[in-house]
């Protein structure tokens, strides 16, 4: 590997050190899908709290129904009903059942319940006064959903690091947790470097470039789970760059600046890092995206990524979106990679790690997943990226794969876990 250039998983670990988990923060529960909890989450109540019935039907002493056959039909007397709101207290006695609907407590005395449709009515409309005929046993706790099958009270129903589903967030209502703890987000600040850099909202003169890499970095700052703060576009001048990086450093929790990196440029970005603060790294093996700098100033983690779009972005979900989630407590911290086969070969002519913008799809007459390059890597293209659902990755010490080769795919559009 050349001099000063390390590799990506060395960084990683270096920004990684350099973070520290946000404050914990009480928010409703629902407000925290797809945020992991940051402390277990415990039931006050046993859950369900009371045995209920599965279905619609009739709460039964399942010995009554013993000797109940095709041949030998038993009569029961319908002594009460449970409805939506209406609860029998009363306890089911022999020769006794209950009406009852799905969900509702199963009365004392009665331990199975037989669904309505294969119960006949005599007598009436199958509540009170009627009798309910059965012409099969039911054995002790048919249809009954027993007290405390999901939790008992004081049991964690979730545990911290858990991330909240939407599911989830009904079963901590049901636990009582209407609100839960979480780690508040992160402040991002992104600034945007070069004298040619424009905001998108004028139509540049020639020879400037609107400022597109503030809007995708805000978009995955925001994505990866921070809450990003745009702070404006400094021009190639050391005095400007290092006022609006200073800035930031004071009220953000980490910052992140795009451009003033590439090779041959007087690095003002580095040159503000080791005279303002701690310089950690400033060459990684990645293409798009070698020259990233990385240190601390004031004692906030600063991320000067180059302007390219692609190595920007790439730098950014390598380096700053396990950062965020780190900082937003999530255990999971990296995209999921899958293998998947290539289609075409992929040269690659430098010893460094490359990632290309690709997509996997499902091959229609095989069934198979395939992976497509993109068509162009051009680094300064958004679009590709934006078609892209993964990140091909050819390591240091390969040249490249054939096609037919299964290679590992960085999939961008999926947040965690594992690909099925
Ligand atoms: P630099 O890292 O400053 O050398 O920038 C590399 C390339 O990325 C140059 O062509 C820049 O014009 C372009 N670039 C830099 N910053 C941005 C930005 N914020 N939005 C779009 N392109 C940019
Ligand atoms: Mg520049």
């Amino acid at each position: 590997m050349a001099e000063n250039m390390i590799a990506l998983e060395t960084a990683r670990s270096i920004v990684l050190e350099h973070v520290e988990p946000t404050e914990v923060e009480t928010v409703e529960a629902w407000r925290a899908v797809g945020l992991p909890l940051a402390e277990d989450a415990v039931t006050d109540i046993d859950l369900s709290p009371f045995a209920n019935s599965a279905m619609d039907g009739y709460a039964v002493r399942s010995a009554d129904l013993a000797g109940a056959g095709p041949e030998s039909p038993v009569a029961l007397e319908v002594i009460g009903h449970e409805a939506a709101g209406h609860v029998f207290s009363e306890t089911v006695g022999a020769g006794q059942a209950v009406r009852i609907m799905t969900g509702a407590p199963v009365p004392a005395g009665a331990d199975a319940v037989v669904k309505y449709e294969i119960v006949e009515v005599e007598g009436g409309d199958g509540n009170e006064g009627s009798r309910a005929v059965f012409r099969a046993p039911a054995p002790a706790g048919d249809n009954v959903r027993a007290a405390g099958l999901e939790a008992h009270a004081g049991e964690a129903v979730m545990r911290a690091g858990e991330v909240v589903s939407a599911a989830g967030a009904g079963l901590l209502a049901s636990a009582g947790c209407s609100t839960v703890a979480v780690r508040r987000a992160p402040r991002v600040g992104i600034i945007s470097l070069g004298t040619e850099i424009v905001s998108p909202d004028t139509v540049p003169a020639f020879g400037q470039i609107r400022d597109a890499n503030a809007s995708a970095l805000m978009a995955s700052a925001l994505a990866a789970g921070a809450e990003p703060r745009f702070l404006g576009i400094a021009p190639d001048d050391e005095e400007s760059i290092c006022k609006l990086v200073l800035e930031a450093v004071a009220s953000c929790d980490f910052v992140i600046t795009s451009g003033g990196a590439s090779a041959g440029d007087y690095d003002y970005v580095g040159a503000l890092v080791r005279r303002e603060g701690e310089m950690l790294f400033d060459r990684i093996s990645l293409r798009p995206g070698k020259a990233i700098t990385f240190g601390m100033l004031r004692g906030v983690p600063f991320l000067g990524l180059s302007g390219n779009p692609a190595a920007a972005y790439v730098g950014f979900e390598m380096l700053a979106r396990p950062a965020i989630r780190a900082m937003r407590g999530y255990s999971d911290l990296a995209r999921p990679v899958q293998m998947v086969r290539v289609e075409h070969d992929v040269p690659k002519r430098q010893e460094r790690r490359f990632y290309n913008r690709a997509r996997v799809e499902r091959d229609e007459a095989t069934g198979e997943l395939a992976v497509r390059e993109a068509h162009s890597q051009n680094s300064a293209l958004l679009g590709t990226l934006h078609h892209a659902n993964c990140l091909l990755m050819v390591p240091e010490g390969l040249t490249g794969y054939t096609a037919g080769d299964e290679v590992p795919c960085v999939r961008i559009d999926i947040d965690e876990g594992t690909v099925l």
